[in-house]
């Protein structure tokens, strides 16, 4: 039996788009796997709700799989966000 003691990892991460105009970015998302590098056991995700959401990470149905809205971090100093496609659109 293994004792899981070395992990592998896939992150995926996606620009989520307008459906008129595939330049104009709305959001982010990532999806994120684990599991044992020494036998290759998948880890679940535990306390999230399934399904998709934009607005907080959910799992798929066999909880293996993080599914997390993300965006560019905000600057520490000014709280503001960076959002150069938004900015773009309001001009
Ligand atoms: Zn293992």
């Amino acid at each position: 039996m293994c004792d899981h003691k070395r992990f592998e990892s896939k992150v995926s991460v996606f620009r989520l788009t307008g459906q008129d105009d595939l330049e104009y970015v709305t959001g982010y998302t990532t999806d994120i796997r684990i599991r044992c590098a020494d036998c290759g056991y998948p880890f679940e995700f535990i306390g999230l709700p399934g399904g998709v959401n934009p607005k907080h990470p959910t799992v798929n149905a066999d909880n293996t799989e993080l599914r997390a809205p993300i965006r560019p971090a905000r600057n520490p100093d000014t709280e503001q966000e960076h959002w150069p496609a938004i900015e773009k659109k309001q001009e």
